[in-house]
């Protein structure tokens, strides 16, 4: 959702611009001037069988929607616009829902995913050759509200953060396991040590992550006092990017919290392990650098990172110390 935001940037130039979103994905869209409206479809719980469809359609029609751009690319929303009547179904040729699009976009595979997804709203001319159109340097953006920045001035405050103290975000988790670098405890260690009290450590994730943050800021207590801000599970996404347009530097896995500091622009640093940024979800912040272990033949090994190593002993991410990284910190937050 948050790559198809140069997108519906791209549309909204055109005229109004309804969004389909599950639950979950609502509230990142929340604010964001070129979203005139978000129809929310509950597609696993409450809409998941034939009637919710049709409710969906219905909310589609309502819109007066002649096109839909089918970002997500499954059976279920092509047939939810189709449902809906509306004349014109564009979608990537690669897609399972192929087959009910009117128009099928060749997926470049050479591009960043948001510049695909934007390709999806180029002209059936320019879609036809790929390749001719001129695809400009994207950023997704978000739009964090006062309340969003409320929330993260409270948490900061309960951890005794000054106003103008540098942050340095963490964020290690991933629902792929094998995304998950595993030393964020040791460089949260170092980075105290280096940092002492110019700077401050900000854990985020989701709530599936706090166990997982709750281990780093622990293990980072036991040895230099409560230096560390976990705020997993404490802040909504849209809150988290709040908190990210304050930090200094993110580093963080291949997954959500990379695209929410792309958005707020944010320097960041990536950990890529199973996966790699050429499969298009790579960091768009204009200061970045990308943390991979070259040396490896397996990688990548899949689309999204297994959930276990399949040769076992996870080197693409093992090998990647907390000391290669400090430095990297280092960059764009001088220390003492
Ligand atoms: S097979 Fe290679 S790339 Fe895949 S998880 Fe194992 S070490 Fe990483």
């Amino acid at each position: 959702m948050i790559l198809t935001t140069p997108l519906i940037e791209r549309l909204a130039e055109e005229g109004p611009v309804h969004v389909v979103a599950t639950p979950a994905n609502a509230g990142i869209l929340a604010n964001h001037p070129a979203v005139t409206s978000v129809i929310l479809f509950d597609k696993r719980r409450a809409d998941s069988g034939i009637g919710g469809m049709r409710r969906i359609a219905r909310a589609i029609r309502a819109t007066g929607a002649t096109r839909a751009f089918l970002a997500q690319g499954s059976v279920r929303t092509a047939a939810v616009a189709w449902l809906a009547g509306v004349p014109h179904r564009i979608g990537f040729a690669t897609s399972p829902g192929r087959v009910l699009y009117t128009r099928r976009v060749a997926l470049d595979r050479s591009l960043h995913h948001a510049q695909r997804l934007w390709q999806l709203g180029s002209t059936p001319r320019a879609s036809r050759d790929v390749g001719t159109e001129t695809i400009p340097a994207l950023r997704p953006s978000l739009f964090p509200s006062a309340t969003d920045e409320s929330h993260v001035r409270a948490l900061l405050q309960e951890y005794d953060v000054g106003d103008r103290e540098p942050l340095i975000a963490l964020a290690p988790g991933s629902v792929w396991a094998t995304k998950r670098w595993p030393s964020y405890d040791a460089l949260a260690a170092q980075l105290v040590e280096a940092y002492g009290s110019t700077a401050r450590i900000v854990v985020l994730g989701g709530s599936d992550d706090r166990e997982l943050a709750t281990s780093i800021s622990s293990a980072v207590e036991a040895a230099h006092g409560p230096r560390v801000v976990n705020a997993a599970g404490r802040l909504s996404l849209l809150a988290s990017a709040a908190l990210l347009r304050r930090a200094r530097v993110m580093v963080t896995n291949d997954s959500a919290p990379l695209h929410l500091a792309s958005a707020m622009n944010t320097p960041t640093i990536a950990m890529f392990g199973p996966t790699i940024p050429a499969f298009g979800f790579g960091p768009l912040a204009e200061r970045r650098r990308v943390v991979e272990e070259f040396s490896l033949a397996c990688r990548p090994c899949d689309a999204h990172g297994p959930q276990r190593c399949p040769l076992g002993h996870w080197q693409c991410m093992r090998n990647i110390s907390a000391e290669r990284v400090v430095p990297l910190v280092r960059e764009f937050v001088p220390s003492r």
